[in-house]
């Protein structure tokens, strides 16, 4: 089976903070105290996740055997856009008035981008791939029954 494992890194924290070394490192700890409800709910349903995946894709092959997700803090001042995560590396951004159910969705979202064949979702097309991974998050997310 495929493994994952959460990690925080602050060197990754001051690189999409845009070099900003002043980037503090209590707000860094405090980001893990913060995102121990998300790791509770990760630890709860990664396994189940990593199967249905596998289950709607139909894909048992994954980008990677192992991968790390990265759960970074961007401060609103350093903010570009407003991505929730990406998939490679595996990001989440930490978001002050999300939930750690919105973040487990993000979660699956980015997973399924990378069990999916890349070459396939590079030939769809963004607009086209996102639309395809959002339902497929849905159903996922639908027999988690979570809430
Ligand atoms: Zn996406």
């Amino acid at each position: 089976m495929m493994k994952t494992e959460i990690r925080y890194s602050w060197i990754y924290d001051v690189l999409l903070n845009k070099h900003d070394f002043g980037f503090p490192l209590e707000e860094y700890k405090g980001l893990q105290e913060k995102c121990k409800p998300f790791e509770e709910l990760y630890k709860k349903y990664i396994r189940k996740i990593i199967k249905l995946i596998e289950g709607e894709t139909k894909r048992k092959e994954w980008a990677y055997k192992f991968i790390p997700i990265y759960i970074v803090k961007v401060k609103p001042e350093n903010e570009d856009n407003k991505w929730k995560g990406f998939a490679d590396p595996l990001t989440l951004k930490y978001i002050e008035d999300s939930t750690p159910e919105r973040m487990l969705k993000t979660l699956i979202h980015e997973l399924i981008h990378l069990n999916l064949d890349n070459e396939e979702q590079i030939k769809r097309g963004a607009e086209k791939n996102e639309e395809i991974v959002s339902a497929l998050t849905d159903k996922v997310w639908g027999k988690l029954n979570i809430k």
